[in-house]
């Protein structure tokens, strides 16, 4: 198990007015008897930051550091953090994980100290889903509240509740019920990306209505290399803003997702001006059912590793589209 901090891990701290990420993952552990009944544990303490100052580059080392857990015998990996960027870091980690042994996201909503804090369930439920062989060959996956969701798929859908995450498009991805894992599908084979040489700027824009497309020509100008829209509904923009984003796509990938929180981005049913086909031709890749903030991920991931503007245009969707076999594919259940 390795710690890279957020509520699971915070305490109060004398003088610093709330909780912060302090516990070390072995204190994590021992605080949890019922985990020496799920699995043989060891544990690192990866980082100690809250979610929001989780870094892409915490993320890579967390997937190395798994890796090597793997390849020394480890059955599964459980990495716990803020679950404030969790939807954003088990996408990236997931984007780069190859290896068939189980890697399970968790964290918590309520920090230790408080009644009926989450962590302890949380950790006890995601150590069996990692250590259970309908795991294996899933893909990075997240357990919080005894329900299992596929890293491409999970969001963060509420700020305080204990059902804070799902899975609007897919539903989620397989429950623990009295302790029982149920995994209801797996992922298709997903491409694996190559490991970053930069860290480009790829900013989220999300668009309102009067967007003149002025915020999408300051970014250009700060140096973007590329740019995730959060449009509306289906992937439409106002007549203006479509005009930005043509100019824009000439130079540098332009991703159109949906600002809603399900349903994705359609292709060819609307063809007004900053619609979704008018964006197309103006040169902008649509998500499809990929959310805008793992979009922007994907974007990052694929530019980082030196893709050209064309290149990732021709492997975004297929990337983007590598979801849950067709329906009535079911691996089963264990545990
Ligand atoms: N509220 C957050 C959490 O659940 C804080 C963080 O992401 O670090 O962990």
């Amino acid at each position: 198990m390795g710690a890279l901090g957020g509520t699971i891990t915070m305490e109060a701290v004398a003088g610093r007015g709330g909780v912060v990420p302090t516990l070390s993952a072995e204190s994590l552990v021992a605080s949890i008897p019922e985990l020496a009944l799920v699995a043989r544990i060891s544990t690192t303490t990866l980082s100690k930051l809250p979610g929001a100052s989780l870094s892409a580059q915490d993320v890579l080392a967390a997937v190395d550091w798994a890796m090597a857990e793997v390849d020394g015998g480890a059955a599964g990996v459980v990495v716990a953090q803020g679950t404030d960027t969790l939807e954003e870091t088990a996408y990236l980690a997931d984007l780069y994980w190859n290896r068939p042994e189980p890697l399970v996201f968790t964290g918590a909503m309520r920090p230790p100290g408080q009644p009926s804090a989450d962590g302890p369930a949380n950790l006890v439920a995601a150590c069996r889903v990692a250590a259970c062989e309908p795991g294996r060959d899933a893909g990075v996956l997240v357990v919080l509240n005894d329900e299992i969701h596929r890293a491409r798929a999970v969001r963060k859908d509420h700020s305080t509740a204990l059902g804070a995450f799902s899975s609007p498009v897919a539903g989620p991805a397989g429950s623990l019920i009295e302790g029982r894992v149920t995994l209801h599908r797996q992922p298709v084979a997903r491409a694996r990306l190559e490991r970053p040489t930069s860290d480009p700027y790829v900013p989220i824009l999300e668009t309102h209505i009067g967007d003149d497309g002025a915020t999408l020509r300051a970014v250009r100008k700060a140096g973007a290399r590329g740019v995730t829209i959060a449009a509306f509904g289906v992937g439409h923009v106002s007549a203006s803003m479509a005009a930005e984003i043509e100019k824009t796509a000439r130079d540098i990938p332009v991703v159109v997702g949906s600002r809603t929180r399900a349903g994705g981005t359609l292709r060819h049913t609307y063809g007004f001006e900053g619609s979704e086909m008018d964006l197309t031709k103006r040169g902008a890749i649509l998500s499809g059912t990929l959310d805008h903030r793992k979009s922007r991920i994907l974007l990052w991931a694929l530019l980082a590793s030196g893709m050209s503007t064309p290149e990732v245009r021709a492997s975004f969707d297929d990337i983007a589209a590598s979801g849950p076999l067709p329906c009535g594919t079911n691996h089963g259940d264990g545990g």
